[in-house]
């Protein structure tokens, strides 16, 4: 029998390294904040059972009178599912349609294995499935949030313009959604959040040294979206959605040519396509021909062309993005060829291309640019403010 020393070594060093990281970039942080400005994130939903964990005394509240229903020390992996008509904790059936788990410490609630912050709220859905709502101070909520939007390792400013970004997207969905059962999703469709799971040192301080920092147009929140990789030119909002503002207006973007995301290469079966189209309410038939009917000033595809043997139809390139999967066109700027039943696309950049380019904020801070200039630029005339609750959304 023989053993490669040389490999043993290599992997004993590959493991050092990586703990090593785990140790500088996973440490221990302190993101604990005083509720002031409550953030509610839609954690789970959907769901037909959740296991929950408790690991301090709790409180399990009546969502709609505070009402204390039920006062416990501890809970160890309770299901959670909807019961006969409310919804059953471990053996309790409380007869009511949702509930506030109020634990005495944060974090120490455990969802499906996942740690979070602050109080959930579980809410029985007329579907009889459970929606879960997170209630966390926006602080928090940015600290479990920037680990899945950018790497810890990046430089401090790009991590500060991309925590001062998260939280105004954030009180900016708070305002305008206040009438709703949640403000935002933990999904790409959003702002990824994975909760106290997901918080890291390096990305913890980018938040606590911009703490309650937002950026404001004439003195109002507005959305501040953002997205992976622009390629080049950032998109004005009013292309993709109701909403035009000069900090969203888009601009050309230098910055992120070297980004990983530059350039991207998928090959997509023509029936894979169908069926996207197909559930997102377009009548195709059998795919012939994908040609691109119109771009605008940023590159980007505004419109296709979709000839199959149902005839030609016309379909707006965002909502083809959509309909195929964001993660699989990665972008609206692309070529596509068709051989043999498979479409190759051939595209620059990653997102929607709206707000900041988050690889153009990476190489601007290497550049020497901090948060405030860095946010200038792909927010034009934006004002960087400390937030206040009279600020009024556009
Ligand atoms: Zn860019």
């Amino acid at each position: 029998m023989s053993i490669n020393l040389g490999k043993v070594l290599f992997f004993l060093g590959l493991a050092f390294i990586a703990l090593g990281l785990i140790f500088i970039w996973g440490a221990e942080t302190s993101c604990s904040w005083a509720e002031s400005n409550i953030v509610r994130v839609a954690v789970i939903t959907d769901a037909t059972q959740i296991e929950l964990t408790i690991r301090s005394p709790y409180q399990i509240l009546a969502l709609n009178t505070n009402e204390e229903l039920y006062k416990g020390r501890r809970l160890w992996r309770a299901k959670v599912a909807p019961g006969e008509s409310g919804i059953k904790i471990g053996k309790d059936d409380f007869k009511i349609y949702g509930v506030r788990i109020q634990p005495e410490k944060s974090p120490a609630i455990y969802l499906d294995g996942r740690k979070f912050r602050g109080t959930i709220d579980i809410v029985r859905q007329p579907d009889k499935r459970l929606l879960v709502v997170n209630r966390l101070d926006v602080e928090e909520y940015i600290c479990g949030v920037l680990y899945h939007e950018v790497a810890p390792w990046w430089p401090m400013e790009a991590l500060k313009a991309q925590a001062i970004a998260a939280r105004s997207f954030a009180l900016y969905q708070s305002r305008v959604n206040a009438h709703k059962d949640y403000d935002l999703e933990s999904s790409v469709y959003s702002q990824v959040y994975g909760g106290r799971t997901s918080e890291r040192g390096r990305t913890s301080k980018a938040v606590r040294l911009s703490k309650n920092k937002v950026l404001t147009y004439k003195n109002k929140l507005f959305p501040t979206f953002y997205h992976a990789t622009c390629a080049g030119h950032t998109e004005k909002a009013s292309n993709l959605w109701n909403i035009n503002l000069p900090p969203l207006r888009g601009r050309e973007c230098q910055f992120c040519q070297r980004s990983p995301h530059s350039r991207w290469k998928k090959k997509v079966s023509l029936q894979d396509i169908e069926e996207g189209l197909e559930k997102a309410g377009f009548k195709v038939g059998s795919i012939k021909s994908i040609e691109i009917a119109d771009r605008n000033v940023s590159g980007r595809i505004t419109a296709l062309e979709i000839i199959s043997t149902r005839g030609g139809l016309r379909v707006d390139a965002n909502r083809f993005r959509l309909a195929v999967g964001p993660n699989i066109i990665r972008s609206t700027n692309f070529t596509v060829q068709i051989k043999n039943r498979q479409a190759y696309f051939d595209g620059q950049g990653w997102g929607h291309g709206v707000g900041m380019c988050q690889w153009g904020a990476f190489f601007m801070a290497r550049k020497g640019f901090n948060a405030g200039q860095i946010l200038g630029y792909y927010y034009p005339e934006s004002k960087l403010k400390d937030f206040s609750e009279d600020y009024e959304t556009f």
